[in-house]
Parts: structure tokens; C-alpha cells; sequence
């Protein structure tokens, strides 16, 4: 409808503005990390040895919310083509391995044969990414993340489902998830939904959002199948 394509238009704005300021503060970043590395390298100065991991720790926080907002500008220079999701899910659940077994989550795959899915493969593996991050964020410990591929072949569609049985969201929380900056986390950024239903979007897919407080949440996924003709 109308409104959303203004608001997706003047995220666009936002985006690519975003990104050319985020060039620019990287370098002078990137830079005052350098010397504070080299300051602090056996240095007698009590404060310097005190602070510099303070400081370090801010000047990471900083990159990192940087990284997040130059994502933003990127579905500019989409390529939409054919992507195979067996290989994109089992990618993107390689990667987040190490986090999952650090958090003691249990990943599950369950993936029906389905046609591949005409999209950007670069960026929906970062869509991916940042719902399976959350999913497991939002873990208790010994949780568990669900992650099924299921065809639709009346509708064209591929759809993907990624579930957890974490701590779930209130009727607000799930209200405002995907407002820029909006996060319930200490040290996230509440960038990574709102670039997610940016990415999908841009692919002509939709995404569904439905949570229970203390019982978990599910993220429905639904991309368009290649078709030869594309
Ligand atoms: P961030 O992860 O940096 O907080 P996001 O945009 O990814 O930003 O998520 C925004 C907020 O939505 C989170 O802080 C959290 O409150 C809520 N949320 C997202 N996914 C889940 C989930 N799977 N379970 C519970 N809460 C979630
Ligand atoms: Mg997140």
C-alpha cells in the first residue's frame, strides 16, 4: 500500500545517506583504534592501561553500528537471480555454529525438496542471518531453533520458517520490531529487522512475525520460486 511505499522510499533516503556518512567516520575510527593499540602497548601509564579496553570496546561498538547501517544502502545494487536455499540455509547455520553451541542451542534443519527461489543470494543470506541470530539470542539455555523449507507450487512460493522457543515477545515488542533503533537488547543496535524486512521486501518476498511471551517466536519467510522464464 501507499504508506509503506513511502516509508520503504524515505528509507531508502535514510540509507544511502547512512551509508556515505558511514564511509566517512569509518576511516578517522579505524584510525584512532590504531593509535589507542599503539598507545597502550607497554605503556606506564596506569590510566592508559586502565581505560584503553574501554576504549577500544566503544570504538568496536561504534564499527559495529556502522557495518549494520552500510547494509542498508547495499539492496541498491541487488542482482536478483537464482538461488538455491539448501545451500544458503546450511551456509548460514555453519556460520552461526559457533555462536549457537556458545549459547548450549540446539539448531535443527528441515528442509523439503522445493525449487530454488529467485533472489538476491548475498543479501538474503544476511536476511537469514540477522532472524537466526535473534532466534538464537532470544534463547534460554538449552534452547532450541527450528529452521524448515517447505515448497508452495500452487503459489510459486518457497517458504521458510525459523523458529525458537526462547523468551518470546510481548504484543508491544512484537509492535515495534522492526522500528528503526528499536531493541530490547543492552548491546544490540535494533538495526537488524529493519534491514531484513528491507531485504525481503526488495526481493518481492514477504516476512511474518508471530511471537508468545515465555513460549518463542516464529519467522515466516516467503521468497518467489525460480521460474525459467527468469
Ligand atoms: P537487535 O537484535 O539489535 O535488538 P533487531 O532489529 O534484530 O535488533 O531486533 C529488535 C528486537 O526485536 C530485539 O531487541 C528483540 O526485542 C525483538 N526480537 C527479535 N527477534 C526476536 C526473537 N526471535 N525472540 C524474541 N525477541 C525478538
Ligand atoms: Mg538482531
Amino acid at each position: 500500500n501507499l504508506d509503506q511505499m513511502v516509508y520503504l522510499d524515505k528509507l531508502t533516503t535514510i540509507g544511502q545517506m547512512a551509508a556515505s556518512i558511514a564511509h566517512e567516520i569509518r576511516n578517522p575510527v579505524t584510525a584512532v583504534r590504531g593509535f589507542i593499540q599503539f598507545l597502550q602497548e607497554d605503556t606506564p601509564d596506569p590510566k592508559l592501561k586502565e581505560f584503553s579496553p574501554l576504549i577500544l570496546a566503544e570504538l568496536d561498538r561504534t564499527n559495529k553500528i556502522i557495518t549494520d547501517y552500510l547494509k542498508l544502502a547495499k539492496p541498491l545494487d541487488f542482482e536478483l537471480a537464482k538461488v538455491n536455499m539448501d545451500e544458503l540455509l546450511a551456509d548460514s547455520v555453519e556460520l552461526l555454529k559457533p555462536m549457537a553451541t556458545y549459547e548450549n542451542a540446539e539448531i535443527i534443519l528441515n528442509m523439503s525438496p522445493s525449487p530454488n527461489v529467485y533472489g538476491d543470494a548475498e543479501h538474503l543470506k544476511q536476511a537469514v542471518m540477522n532472524v537466526l541470530k535473534n532466534a538464537i539470542e532470544s534463547l534460554e539455555n538449552g534452547g532450541v531453533v527450528t529452521v524448515s523449507k517447505k515448497p508452495d507450487y500452487y503459489n510459486g512460493k518457497v517458504i521458510l520458517t525459523i523458529e525458537d522457543n526462547g523468551k518470546g515477545m510481548t504484543e508491544e515488542q512484537l509492535h515495534n520490531i522492526g522500528l528503526p533503533f528499536y531493541t530490547t537488547k543492552t548491546k544490540g543496535t535494533g538495526l537488524g529487522t529493519m534491514i531484513t524486512n528491507r531485504l525481503i521486501h526488495d526481493m518481492d518476498g514477504r516476512i511474518e512475525y508471530s511471537s508468545k511471551l515465555n513460549e518463542g517466536t516464529a519467522v515466516t519467510i516467503v521468497l518467489n520460486a525460480h521460474t525459467k522464464a527468469d
